[in-house]
């Protein structure tokens, strides 16, 4: 907003004082946007909070976002074996785990907001947040002191990311593993993201071209954009094939050509090796069934208070990444080519 002297007149040329036509106008404006800005740090940690109204489907998701790895009993030492474990599966969970009628924990929350006791910035941010999913963003431009130009990696949209230490750390053309929410005319990070090197980008399209590939059996007319609404699960499971080491560098490729034969999907079948490109995946008619994802019966209830990881405060950008002495003490790896390093709130 230009500076405008309270005695100067209105440019609306009313020929009143700015402070008696226009000015208080202008200024009621900038403090909704400034509300609505700061939305996602106080909003956050309430859906955090409300997460244990789900804990009946906390298993099932469980199973699912960790491609079978943990269980229940494991939940309370997820940190120890995952990088951020706690904070990356209760953000997926709260965002993108569904129930039986296709409906996320964000969403009924979003329906029956009863008890959050939010404000009406907030409820007018959690409007927006219902199709936020777990995926991967390419960083197409950095704006050093400011944030981030990022691209849906699977859809081409261009996003602006407030967060001025990310801009510090994050290098052009990296990928972004992340959920990122919107609040005004800007994007935040809720949660951790995992931080990618470029030469993941094909494998990466590779990888969710076969998962394409498999729902459009039962599905014929699947996009990307249904893909990673209904499956977002699988960008952890990339993650979490992502060398941690060195001699680890062909966990990538096996987990790719797994899922491939898990899927019953050829490369011929999705183009690749040949000219086509990732966004013409054409669809077959064989009807292989999906690989499964497992369900358990066990109860359990979210712990989400205790845990300093849950509900990162994402409109503070301050604390989505922090600055210097990579690699994180807690997400210290080797210094292999794709190495993912975890950016999140430091406890
Ligand atoms: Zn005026």
């Amino acid at each position: 907003m230009p500076s405008i002297g309270r005695n100067e007149p209105c440019p609306c040329g009313s020929g009143k004082k700015y402070k008696n036509c226009h000015g208080p106008i202008d200024a009621e404006q900038a403090t909704a946007q400034r509300k609505i800005k700061q939305a996602p740090d106080t909003l956050l940690p309430k859906l955090m909070d409300a997460l244990d109204r789900f804990g009946l489907e906390l298993p099932a998701a469980l199973n699912r976002f960790w491609n079978g790895s943990y269980h229940v009993q494991d939940i309370k030492e997820l940190d120890q074996h995952e990088d951020r474990g706690s904070e990356r599966f209760l953000t997926w969970f709260a965002f993108d785990a569904q129930n039986e009628a296709g409906q996320t924990p964000v969403q009924r929350l979003t329906a029956d907001p009863e008890g959050l006791a939010l404000t009406d910035a907030e409820t007018q941010v959690l409007s927006h947040w219902s199709r936020v999913r777990l995926q991967p963003y390419e960083v197409v431009a950095v704006r050093k002191g400011h944030g981030l130009q990022v691209r849906t990696l699977f859809g081409d949209e261009l996003l602006d990311l407030e967060d001025h230490k990310a801009a510090k750390r994050v290098e052009l053309g990296e990928v972004l593993i992340t959920h990122l929410v919107p609040a005004g005319d800007t994007q935040y990070v809720a949660g951790a993201a995992a931080q990618l090197t470029p030469d993941t980008i094909a494998q990466l399209h590779e990888f969710a071209a076969v998962h394409l590939q498999d729902m459009r059996r039962s599905q014929p007319d699947a996009t990307y954009a249904d893909l990673i609404q209904s499956r977002s699960h699988i960008f952890n499971h990339f993650v979490m094939a992502l060398p941690r080491e060195q001699q680890e560098a062909g966990k990538l490729d096996e987990l790719v050509a797994m899922t491939r034969a898990a899927l019953n999907v050829t490369a011929e079948q999705i183009g690749f090796g040949s000219a086509e490109t990732e966004r013409s995946v054409p669809a077959v008619a064989s009807g292989a069934p999906a690989a499964a994802d497992g369900s358990s019966d066990d109860v359990a209830e979210i712990d989400a208070d205790n845990d300093a990881n849950v509900g990162t405060g994402v409109g503070d950008t301050t604390q989505t990444f922090e600055t210097g002495g990579l690699p994180h003490p807690k997400t210290s790896r080797a210094e292999a080519s794709s190495v993912p390093q975890y950016q999140g709130q430091d406890d």
